[in-house]
């Protein structure tokens, strides 16, 4: 990997010049860069923004959030994905109120035990916060370096992300680690692009990168195909009673664990409304919808009717209008439905 000994100067050049602006970079407290870091997860930039700047108004310091009821939390993420993220902020929030007095920890040790911190993320705050130089590889790094230096190990294995981990760790530079980390990521999102041309001609590394300058930039990186998703076909209740539809909660655990959805099951011979002991005159199809998630593929029916009674199961709710937009987060998964729910109960 001899070719990264010339990255770190042209490279910190090219990203002091081309730099986007973006609201953690310029007040990169370890707060802002933690938040951002999560959100960024799975995430483009451009979808971020908005969300950043309403979280941090909702929960400005780590107090905050800790402190934010669930419900508000997961309405503030509607609409990013990954649930997950959300809680894990707040997990290690209320980590960080406990085990560090409510000071963010500036170890990359303490930072990588907060709930929800992988290696990438310990190393983007621990660089960027705190000057730590620590690599921070993510699949845009992975994918740039694997380029660089014509390595075609599978970026998919830990044994790839040990050895680029390792080799970036030895050129990182001392005096800005952190824009050495963000120059990276920026070069995997802006020029080093996935799938197709990137753009070499625009690249501080052309002069030495081995996939540019041996024309292998489009067998470079290697990655395993990813196993087919499982499809799953579900029937989705929109029941009615009056100006409000009946909304349930997820389980605590497992996919979009905690929020609020339609009722919905597989489809199969089982009479759900029956089992739930609920009676809808007229139950009619109402519009169908799909959701693809990393491992599952969702292919909807939605059944719409009005309830005869407004008795629901336990730990069911009616949401009006202004619930559905106000307290209850209902994940895109459902989004296919909203126009639906919107032409009956008004749009929100
Ligand atoms: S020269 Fe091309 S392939 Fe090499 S790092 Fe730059 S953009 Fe990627």
């Amino acid at each position: 990997m001899d070719e990264l000994q010339q990255l770190p100067i042209p490279l910190l050049v090219w990203y002091r010049e081309n730099a986007r602006v973006l609201p953690w970079r310029s007040d990169p407290t370890p707060y802002h860069v933690w938040i951002s870091e999560i959100m960024l997860q799975q995430t483009r930039v451009a979808a971020v923004l908005e969300y950043y700047r309403r979280f941090l108004e909702a929960a400005p310091d780590v107090a905050a959030l800790a402190a934010l009821p669930q419900d508000q939390l997961m309405k503030l993420w509607q609409g990013l994905g990954y649930y997950s993220r959300a809680r894990n902020l707040q997990k290690a929030a209320e980590q960080i109120m406990t085990a560090h007095n409510g000071i963010f920890p500036n170890t990359y040790e303490d930072i990588r035990a907060l709930a929800g911190v992988g290696d990438y993320t310990a190393g983007a705050i621990s660089s960027i916060a705190f000057g730590r130089p620590v690599p921070a590889v993510d699949g845009n790094v992975l994918r740039v370096t694997a380029r660089i230096t014509g390595d075609g190990g599978d970026i998919s294995t830990p044994a790839m992300k040990k050895r680029v981990t390792g080799a970036l760790a030895g050129v990182i530079s001392l005096d800005a680690p952190g824009d050495f980390n963000q120059a990276m990521m920026e070069l995997g999102a802006t020029i080093c692009l996935p799938n197709g041309a990137p753009l070499c001609e625009k690249c501080p590394a052309a002069g030495f990168c081995r996939a540019f300058q041996e024309g292998r930039t489009g067998e470079l990186p290697v990655k395993a195909a990813r196993k087919a998703r499982r499809v799953e076909e579900r029937t989705v209740y929109l029941l009615f009673y009056r100006d409000s539809i009946a909304l349930r909660r997820r389980p605590g655990r497992g996919l979009l664990a905690g929020l609020w959805e339609y009722p919905n099951e597989l489809s199969g011979r089982t009479d759900w409304l029956e089992r739930w002991g609920l009676s809808v005159p007229a139950l009619e199809k109402a519009g169908t919808g799909r959701h693809i998630f990393t491992h599952i593929e969702w292919q909807m029916t939605a059944l719409s009717g009005e309830l005869d009674s407004p008795v629901l199961p336990e730990g069911w709710v009616w949401a009006d209008r202004g619930a559905l937009r106000d307290v209850y987060a209902v994940p895109n998964a459902f989004r296919s439905f909203d126009r639906l729910v919107g032409d009956r109960l008004g749009h929100f």
